[in-house]
């Protein structure tokens, strides 16, 4: 079998870590496989390199951010790869270029446009174990570029696709994907199977634990995902296709995203294509919307809000200031004290009363909810940042997700 595996951050997060990944390693080629590995940097890495470059600059070109924080994975690529020579393995480590991961010049947030696994299937051709430093590739006029927070998710499950691997191994520091966060629910439960489309609403909804356009990208590719972890044999979750899952629970899983903001227009001129003027400027800016609730005008003026990821606040102020200018806006305000809190299940297409038994839970914990998004799996509520644990768990018992 030719293997993909990717240990992120926690797994590699010291030395010691380092040696136990080389022996996982180790004995999945003795046992007969091919082996890619992908890693992360060590966990705290990338935060400690943005906050070097905080020191000097609030506004670093995002270029040289790349050059900076594509770093942190040639370390742990390395290192990994001279332990495992140590071992009497012959191994190679390979940055994102060498990879052949060619991405867009979307800097700090690259697409993957191509990839060209000639080096990598010759590596393996020979015997080589090779290993890949995540989270980056290469533009086509070669400069470096990251895949976005999460992106070693990404890399993994790209080059799983492009060599055709049987299986991509997820390795983390949790045993698979959960009911809910087990860091804020502990009688979480360990799901054994979820599909991809849940998967994807879990992780583009918060659920950290895959990068979304990680589970995009499986799914579109048909990677057969695992997700466990790197600090047992325990046997971990399988993505897979909706219709490979027998049994199929209204609600499979609840996600929390703090990294939410809240931004209030009052006073927005009441006229053909104002909302299109703005949410315009906003895309050229590349804020990323999700929720908007506009009220009916009165006297010619509206109120619009709306949610964006608090990454892109700033970019969001600028956007809005230039209507402020004009006038048409008389007033905004931001909150950053917000979350959403989500519930997810393929379940629901079929199932009525899921929505209303969120907002009665919400109900009997006194929690006001500001906004309220649907899709046909999944419902999204915007609330006060103060109860984000306590609306997490109180959903995870009304579903009884912990039975
Ligand atoms: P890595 O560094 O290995 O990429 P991450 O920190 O990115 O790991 O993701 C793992 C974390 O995701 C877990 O420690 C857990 O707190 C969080 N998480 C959030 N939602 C879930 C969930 N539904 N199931 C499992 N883990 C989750
Ligand atoms: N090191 C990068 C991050 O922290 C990428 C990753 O870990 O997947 O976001
Ligand atoms: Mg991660």
């Amino acid at each position: 079998m030719l293997i993909v595996q990717k240990f992120g951050g926690t797994s590699v997060g010291d030395l010691n870590r380092i040696a136990n990944v080389a022996s996982r390693v180790s004995a999945t080629k003795k046992a007969g496989n091919d082996v890619v590995v992908v890693v992360s940097a060590m966990s705290g890495e990338t935060n400690k390199l943005i906050e070097y470059a905080e020191f000097f600059s609030k506004t670093p070109s995002r270029a040289d951010m790349d050059m900076l924080l594509s770093s942190g994975e040639r370390v742990t690529a390395s290192l990994l790869a001279i332990a495992l020579n140590e071992m009497g393995h012959s191994a190679v480590a390979m940055t994102g270029r060498g990879a052949g991961i060619v991405t867009d010049s979307i800097h700090t947030k690259a697409r993957i446009q191509d990839i060209n696994p000639t080096a990598l299937n010759q590596a393996i051709k020979e015997g080589k174990i090779v290993v890949v430093a995540g989270f980056q590739g290469v533009t086509e006029d070669g400069n470096v570029t990251t895949l976005g927070r999460g992106g070693s998710d990404l890399s993994a499950v790209a080059i799983a696709g492009a060599m055709k691997a049987d299986l991509c191994e997820i390795y983390t520091d949790v045993s698979g994907i959960f009911t809910t966060d087990p860091r804020i629910e502990p009688k979480a439960k360990k799901l054994t199977q979820i599909s991809y489309d849940e998967m994807l609403e879990l992780a583009s909804l918060g659920a950290k634990v895959l990068q979304n356009r990680s589970v995009e990208l499986a799914k579109k590719l048909n990677v057969n995902l695992v997700t466990r972890t790197s600090f047992s044999n325990e046997e971990g979750t399988l993505i897979t296709k909706e219709e490979n899952i027998m049994e199929k629970p209204v609600v499979s899983g609840i996600a929390l995203d703090r990294n939410q903001a809240r931004v209030s227009l009052m006073g927005v001129a009441d006229r053909p294509g104002i909302a299109s003027d703005i949410f315009t400027k906003l895309a050229n800016n590349g804020v990323n919307i999700d929720m908007i609730i506009q009220n009916t005008a009165h006297d010619g003026k509206a109120n619009i809000d709306f949610t964006v990821p608090v990454s892109d606040l700033n970019d969001a102020k600028l956007a809005v200031d230039s209507f402020m200018q004009t006038g048409e806006i008389t007033n905004s305000s931001y909150n950053e004290s917000i979350c959403k809190v989500s519930i997810v299940g393929v379940g629901m297409k079929s199932h009525t009363g899921v929505a209303a038994k969120a907002f009665s839970t919400m109900a009997q914990e006194n929690i006001n909810i500001n906004m309220i998004s649907t899709s046909e799996i999944k419902v999204s509520m915007v609330i006060d940042e103060k109860y984000a644990e306590l609306a997490v768990r109180s959903l995870h018992s009304a579903y009884q997700l912990d039975k």
